[in-house]
């Protein structure tokens, strides 16, 4: 393997044919990537499938069922052996295609999250998918980027590297263009970047000469790959629960056997029926159904532009009740168009919104007007083209539209004078300088910001004259008033050193004007917040724009609290200097925190964390890693937001959307609601069966219900009818009610006393039907039959009446959920099949019923609905 840091820039160039301005031609590429392949690293290895299918048997309830077949094997019931051996593969197989089915979805989770390079390639500069990156490409790499490849650094500004991912050191890595030596270890290859760390500082130009497994990172480790987690704070407490559940039950059955022995019952009879009882009343299947419907809202989500990176969020987002959110993109639309430019003490209007700058052909004979378009054109990492593509930031895109319009074209003005060194854009600092051949420095940035460094201004003829600081400034709050954002130009001539530092942009600076530029707000948001605000979800702008700006578009699109006609807002300078315990005191009542640091980001979301409210946290930039961890949800934006930002945060927004974040929070409450009504339904069932076995073996009863039929109930009911839970679409008034207490316990007072009074119910309605069947002159077989179809039935009302707690069946309607629906069909279809059909009844022993049976089944089903109907009425009278 080569050793590419023991070689010079040139050699690595030479060695891999390729340009330092022109990258390689699309032909290299091509035979290249026949060579090499895609820049993709091995997918993480998984558990075969066979693994996973025996480890849904690897549990110990099923150990039981299987030793209580194999024991019925030996005492000659050999159907009902049978029978129990297929309810244990029956089981292992739907859990299988269950997990399965959750885990495909996830994976798909992470293809999502692109991770683009900017190249270049047949002497153009174009942003491409990592995955299609060769040896030899030239790749442009800015602060804020996973680096995509093994590159050999050609050309650095200040550039540093978080290569924790690769060396564990999360100090960052100076790096620079050098020869090193042969002994050079891993860490100290400061003229090469790895893929997968991470560009915190600066900017630069590398060759990238290994991709894919041949990379450091590809040869040790498989790609990381968080969604195969299924385990949620939430499926643990479930599993938990059950453990718990699970003793009890045992107690009761070791209970019941004994009792039945004592009692001189059917020994073979009473195991089973004990065993069947356990079966019946331990939730085995509910950790496996919660994982489903979190999986399938996170697919919901997915559709919503939303890529929920770890499962666990989409429980959280249910519980949100602050949404942090920035400004530029998020709640406004990111197109920007520059309306006006103040310089000179002149206001000029520019025309037309968008990127369009063709058809114009604007004149001025103001020089500083001139120099201020300039250096917007300049100082700028954008592109655009006549079709209106652009590449880059839209605020430097529209500094290049401006000047456009005026016929200062950007690719001729750098050509004619290239950039020498340059300072990048960082929220940090709030500007961006470049110096270029003339020697002289061009200064964009927050007016704020630059202004204090200024001591003179030019006039329309070009001359250095005596800077009027209050009237810009004045000018600036005008302007911040009426929601536009506004940048700040200044210039810095003979500079003759080749670098340029944060020190020297901090004096001497002379202004050259203001670019003025509209960015709408975002309609959808509008309306987003206000679906927040019903729900009780308070919503925060953090912005690093001025607090004006910040402040009249928080006004436009009504982001305050309900109580304020106007929003409050904070400057970044007041919030940085009160104390951790002033914050405390003043958080709550502001709804702007405008130029805000990264570090008060972080601050911010304690702050409001100390409050018990459960923070969703927007962020873009490198700092804002912090924030995006301590957030209860970190949101990374998907199309602006760093590489660095993305693999911080627990959801990732492909459309940048305020709206998008309130839509999840939205499916996260529907996924909780869908997980409760699923627990409500399935709980008194299984309860239910277990009672009627227990208290029949107390009182010395026949048991109405044998165990293969208890089995059969758990696992077609489970497959046909719970299941069918996940696909229930959210409830309209979802975002009418305040958000959950993360802290309350899933099973509310009212949930736990429906599911007990339907429990005691559907047991009653058990014996009442085993008893009159039997009374109308049916024997035992018959009555059993009456008993689980009557459960199964009632299990079908049941599951139409927990689609809401409140409302009636017969106004959420029948109809809502096709799959419900159609799972009830098939249900009813099915246990007709196993009432009257040859094979049903020699496995299960049921047997034919007449039409009165039949009727006593509808009848308990009826009764069980209209008296939780009745219930539901109460409740709805009381509220
Ligand atoms: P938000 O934080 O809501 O996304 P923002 O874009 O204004 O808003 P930052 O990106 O932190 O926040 O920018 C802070 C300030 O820096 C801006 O208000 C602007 O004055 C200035 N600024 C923004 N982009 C650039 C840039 N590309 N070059 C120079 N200055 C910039």
């Amino acid at each position: 393997m080569t050793q590419w840091f023991q070689l010079s820039d040139t050699e690595v160039v030479n060695e891999l044919k390729s340009s330092p301005n022109g990258g390689l031609t699309w032909q290299d590429v091509e035979s290249r990537r026949n060579v090499y392949g895609y820049n993709i690293l091995k997918p993480p290895k998984k558990k075969s499938a066979w693994v996973r299918f025996f480890l849904q048997i690897h549990q110990p309830l099923i150990y039981v069922l299987i030793l209580s077949a194999t024991l019925a094997m030996f005492l000659g019931e050999y159907i009902d052996s049978l029978v129990i051996y297929g309810v244990v593969l029956g089981n292992a197989i739907m859990g299988f295609w269950q997990e399965n089915a959750a885990l495909k979805g996830l994976a798909k989770l992470s293809q999502n999250i692109k991770t683009t390079a900017h190249i270049i390639r047949d002497y153009q500069n174009m942003a491409v998918d990592s995955s299609e990156l060769v040896p030899g490409d030239i790749v442009l790499l800015h602060s804020g980027e996973k680096v995509p490849a093994d590159i050999r650094l050609l050309q650095s500004t200040n550039l540093q590297v978080d290569e924790s991912p690769l060396t564990g050191e999360s100090v960052p890595v100076q790096k620079e263009n050098m020869i090193l030596p042969k002994q050079t270890v891993l860490a100290d290859r400061k003229n090469m970047l790895f893929s997968s760390t991470l560009i915190t500082y600066g900017c630069g130009k590398g060759i990238v000469v290994e991709t894919g497994t041949q990379t450091q990172i590809g040869q040790i480790s498989d790609l990381i790959n968080n969604a195969d987690e299924l385990k949620t704070p939430l499926t643990e407490k479930i599993e938990k629960f059950s453990q718990k559940l699970l003793w009890l039950i045992v107690a009761f059955s070791v209970l019941a056997f004994v009792v039945g022995v004592y009692k001189r019952l059917p020994v073979v009879e009473t195991l089973m029926s004990s065993i069947a009882m356990a079966v019946a009343a331990i939730p085995e299947g509910l950790p496996a159904a919660v994982t489903i419907i979190l999986a399938i809202g996170v697919n919901r989500m997915l559709k919503n532009n939303a890529i929920v990176k770890k499962l666990p969020a989409v429980e959280t987002l249910g519980s949100t009740s602050i949404i942090c959110t920035d400004k530029t993109g998020t709640l406004t639309e990111n197109k920007m168009s520059v309306q006006k430019i103040y310089s000179a003490g002149q206001e000029v209007q520019i025309t037309g919104n968008g990127y369009k700058f063709s058809g114009y052909d604007l004149k001025t004979d103001n020089q500083a007007l001139i120099k201020c378009l300039i250096t917007g054109a300049l100082c700028n990492t954008a592109s655009v083209d006549e079709q209106e593509r652009i590449e880059g930031d839209p605020t430097e895109v529209a500094l290049l539209v401006s000047a456009l319009k005026y016929q200062y074209d950007y690719r001729k003005l750098k050509e004619q004078n290239p950039t020498v060194f340059e300072i990048p854009f960082e929220s940090q600092y709030q500007y961006m300088a470049c110096l270029h051949q003339d020697k002289c420095i061009y200064i964009k940035g927050a007016t704020d910001v630059l202004l204090p460094f200024c001591q003179k201004e030019m006039d329309e003829n070009g001359n250095i004259v005596s800077l009027d600081r209050r009237r810009i400034l004045k000018v600036m709050e005008d302007y911040g008033k009426q929601g536009l954002r506004v940048l700040c130009f200044a210039i810095k001539p003979n500079h003759f050193s080749d670098k340029i530092t944060h020190h020297d942009i901090e004096d001497g600076l002379i202004f050259v004007g203001l670019q003025v530029m509209i960015d709408p707000p975002r309609a959808e948001a509008i309306k987003a917040i206000k679906t927040c605000h019903q729900a009780g979800i308070k919503v925060k702008m953090i912005t690093g724009d001025h607090l004006l700006t910040a402040k009249a578009i928080a006004k436009q699109m009504n982001l305050q609290d309900a109580e304020r006609a106007e929003p409050n807002a904070m400057n970044g300078s007041e919030l940085s200097s009160i104390s951790d315990d002033e914050l405390f005191d003043k958080v709550k009542d502001i709804d702007v925190f405008a130029r805000v640091s990264p570090q008060d980001k972080l601050r911010l979301v304690k702050a409001f964390q100390s409050h018990h409210y459960i923070v969703a946290m927007t962020g873009d930039g490198i700092n804002d890693a912090p924030a995006l961890k301590q957030a209860d949800i970190g949101v990374a934006m998907g199309i602006n937001g760093t590489d660095v930002a993305k693999e911080s945060a627990d959801i990732v927004l492909m459309d940048d959307n305020f709206a998008t974040i309130e839509k999840a929070v939205e499916e996260g409450r529907g996924v909780f609601d869908n997980l409760v009504k699923f627990i409500l339904w399935t709980l008194p069932i299984s309860f239910a069966e277990a009672l009627l076995v227990m208290v029949a073996i107390f009182f010395n009863l026949t048991v109405p219900i044998s165990p293969v039929q208890i089995l059969w109930i758990n696992m077609v009911t489970t497959i046909l009818l719970g299941t069918m839970f996940s696909f229930e679409p959210i409830d309209r008034s979802i975002m009418k009610q305040k958000p959950r207490k993360s802290s309350k316990s899933i099973l509310s007072k009212g949930i736990s006393y429906r599911i007990i009074s339907v429990m005691t119910l559907m047991t009653l309605l058990g014996f009442v039907a085993f008893y009159v069947s039997q009374s109308f002159g049916a024997d035992i077989l018959q009555a059993r039959t009456v008993v689980v179809n009557s459960i199964v039935f009632m299990g079908i009302t049941f599951m139409f009446s927990c689609r809401s707690f409140t409302l009636s069946a017969f106004t959420t309607g029948f109809r809502g959920n096709k799959y419900m629906l159609l799972g009830a069909v098939s249900m009813i279809l099915l246990q007709i099949l196993f009432t009257t059909t040859f094979v049903f009844q020699k496995a299960f022993k049921t047997v034919d019923l007449s039409a009165c049976e039949w009727g006593i089944i509808l009848i308990c089903s009826l009764i069980l609905l209209s008296m939780i109907e009745v219930e539901k009425f109460v409740i709805r009278r009381k509220k």
